[in-house]
């Protein structure tokens, strides 16, 4: 048989590579920042265009590179940052691979203008697709200016992959700030589609973080300092009550690296323990400074993980440093966390003597009945309204189950869940259904067999969620104008995700009148959500967002949603009148699913009367 082993081009190598190195725009930002930084840079510029997709500028003032260098640059494993292998365990430096700029050259149209500070003119290269374009002398400032333009040029299906502008923007932003958090010294500007994002001016690194992410942000840093043997670390926690839904302000740096390690987040979780929620997040910014030859970073290949000599150690100390912060600075004494909610006498009922309980027993009930018994509900707007316009969502559902008093007609059977414990829809009717709650949690109900005990929570869940699918399919919500617009304060990349979902929250009912960069006015809601809640709710996305990342039209309606259903449902501990518990189980098995929550959870369970025989023999 022939050879048929060939040596790839080095095209296709660095074509190759590439998909390792750069995943999207922010990839090439990171890379071209930290070359920039590694350079010695005072004043780092970045321009950005379509979310990176037509451009990507980043200007440096730093050392520059001579005329062989800067041809150099662009060859793989061309690195000026080590030597050999030894020089692994001593790095200094951000880069090292000498992959970047290759892997970046080998799938867009790229521009370099550099100059060293003893050269007198700089050298100005055009690279697409690997391949040299042209090299020429020009007058330019020392430093590099490196341009990227029509990332993924050439590969098409890496191209479509992108998500929207928006998305690759924020994308970006993470990328920045973890930059300009690692190095407050360098001033950074960063200005996007022309205008001005950031101008982040030489400063401490407490300043750095306010100006990055607002003026607000200061009034919750409590400082953290510790030097051992080991380890040095320095920055800031944000006190507990601050703590947010959204995961967000989470920063590790070690030896001004951005780095991420869930063992050193569970240490700080650990020194938050009891103060904060468990929905909840701790905000921090910690800089660790250790010996660069007790770490490994060269385990992922985009280098936000690295491996340390003694990471139990490390554990230790950074999780009793973080619970000192937070004592010292008298952070745990006003908190009050241990009281069980569960205990506590509701406010009005405090001075009221105890009454004998009185069960209203409605006997004519018939959950099945459309209208009157759902809405007399004790929650607003809980009740269905405007039935009709279900069909459009639940095709082949029967809408209009009042019109026959003959409950044979009504077809539920075709239905999935519902249908497995009320194959007789008669055995609610028949029993002359009554309600009551149990343990503030559950709303219990009986059957002709037995009974059902239901998660009012979840079930509300349920309710809610169907109700603003529908909303959303049919464009009709309700929105209720708030009598003062609403002003919330974002940071800037929660800003930009309010903007991308703005189209589809406005179709449950919230209406904006400005989302600027940081703030964000409501003037209307939908009407069933309360406006001290506003603020709460679009947290709350914001973080279902950040997490899910999905930009598709149906999956971002369904986490709408989801959210607010989430969000707005009666939740555990709740008091129902019993009109509203009986406006649940109405509504509950009105649903297209009445068995499982929007989470996936079990929203009911049965326990038939054989069940209880059992119990008695
Ligand atoms: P690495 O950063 O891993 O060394 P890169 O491909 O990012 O690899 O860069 C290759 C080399 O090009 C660097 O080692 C450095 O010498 C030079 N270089 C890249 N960007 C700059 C810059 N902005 N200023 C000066 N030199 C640079
Ligand atoms: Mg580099």
């Amino acid at each position: 048989m022939a050879d048929i082993i060939k040596l790839l081009p080095d095209h296709v190598a660095n074509q190759i590579a590439a998909g390792e190195v750069v995943q999207r725009p922010a990839s090439v930002v990171k890379e071209l920042m930290e070359n920039a930084i590694d350079a010695g840079a005072s004043t780092i510029k970045l321009v950005v265009k379509d979310g990176g997709k037509t451009l990507i500028q980043v200007i440096d003032d730093g050392v520059g590179m001579s005329v062989t260098d800067a041809r150099l640059s662009f060859e793989r494993h061309a690195t000026s940052k080590i030597q050999k292998a030894e020089d692994l365990f001593q790095l200094n430096t951000k880069g090292f691979r000498g992959e970047a700029l290759a892997s970046i050259a080998a799938i867009a149209h790229v521009e370099m203008q550099t100059r060293t500070a003893e050269d007198e003119v700089a050298t100005h290269i055009k690279i697409e697709g690997s391949k040299i374009i042209s090299q020429e002398v020009t007058v330019a400032p020392k430093g590099t200016s490196m341009m990227v333009k029509n990332l993924f040029f050439n590969i098409p299906a890496r191209r479509n992959f992108l998500k929207s502008n928006n998305v690759e923007l924020r994308h970006i932003m993470d990328e920045f700030h973890r930059v300009a958090l690692a190095h407050s010294t360098i001033s950074f500007h960063f200005y996007n589609n022309g205008s001005e994002l950031f101008n982040l001016p030489t400063s401490n690194s407490r300043q750095r973080i306010v100006n990055i992410f607002g003026a607000k942000t200061n009034e919750k840093l409590v400082p953290v300092n510790e030097d051992t043997q080991v380890v040095q670390i320095s920055g800031y926690i944000s006190k507990p009550e601050y703590a947010k839904k959204s995961r967000g302000e989470q920063f590790f740096f070690v030896n001004n690296r951005f780095i991420k390690s869930p063992y050193l987040h569970h240490a700080i979780l650990g020194a938050f323990d009891g103060l904060i929620k468990k929905e909840n997040h701790p905000g921090y910014f910690l800089y660790l400074t250790v010996d660069p030859g007790s770490i490994d970073i060269n385990i992922h290949p985009t280098k936000t993980e690295i491996k340390f000599d003694d990471e139990h150690t490390l554990y230790a100390i950074l999780r009793s440093t973080v619970k000192h912060s937070l004592g010292q600075f008298n952070v745990i004494p006003s908190l009050d966390f241990e009281q069980d909610q569960n205990l506590e006498t509701p406010y009005n009922y405090k001075d009221k003597s105890a009454e004998l309980p009185r069960i209203n027993v409605d006997s004519s009930f018939n959950p099945f009945k459309e209208s009157s018994g759902s809405g007399t509900a004790q929650r607003p707007n809980y009740h269905k309204q405007n039935t009709k316009s279900w069909d459009s969502l639940y095709v082949g559902m029967e809408s209009d189950l009042g019109k026959n008093s003959g409950f044979s007609s009504v077809s539920f059977e075709s239905d999935t869940i519902t249908g497995s414990i009320f194959e007789n829809k008669k055995e609610l009717i028949d029993t002359g259904t009554t309600t009551f709650q149990l343990r503030r949690k559950y709303v219990v109900t009986t059957i002709k067999s037995g009974m059902v005990v239901i998660d009012q929570s979840r079930a509300h869940q349920r309710v809610l969620y169907e109700k603003f699918l529908k909303n959303i399919t049919i464009k009709e919500a309700v929105s209720q104008q708030l009598l003062f617009p609403l002003s919330l304060t974002f940071s800037k990349s929660d800003c930009a995700i309010i903007e991308e979902i703005q189209d589809s929250l406005t179709t449950v009912g919230f209406v904006f009148d400005n989302i600027s960069e940081e703030e964000v006015t409501v003037t209307g809601v939908p009407l069933s959500v309360p406006e001290s809640e506003v603020g709460i709710i679009l947290d709350q996305l914001i973080s279902d967002y950040q997490q899910d990342f999905v930009v598709d039209g149906f999956s971002q309606t369904d986490i709408l949603a989801k959210t607010l259903a989430k969000s707005l449902s009666v939740k555990t501990g709740e008091i129902l009148d019993s009109d509203s518990q009986l406006a649940l189980v109405n509504d509950l098995f009105a649903c297209k699913e009445s068995g499982v929550s929007p989470f996936n959870k079990p929203i009911y369970v049965t326990i038939t009367e054989d069940d209880i025989d059992k119990k008695f023999i």
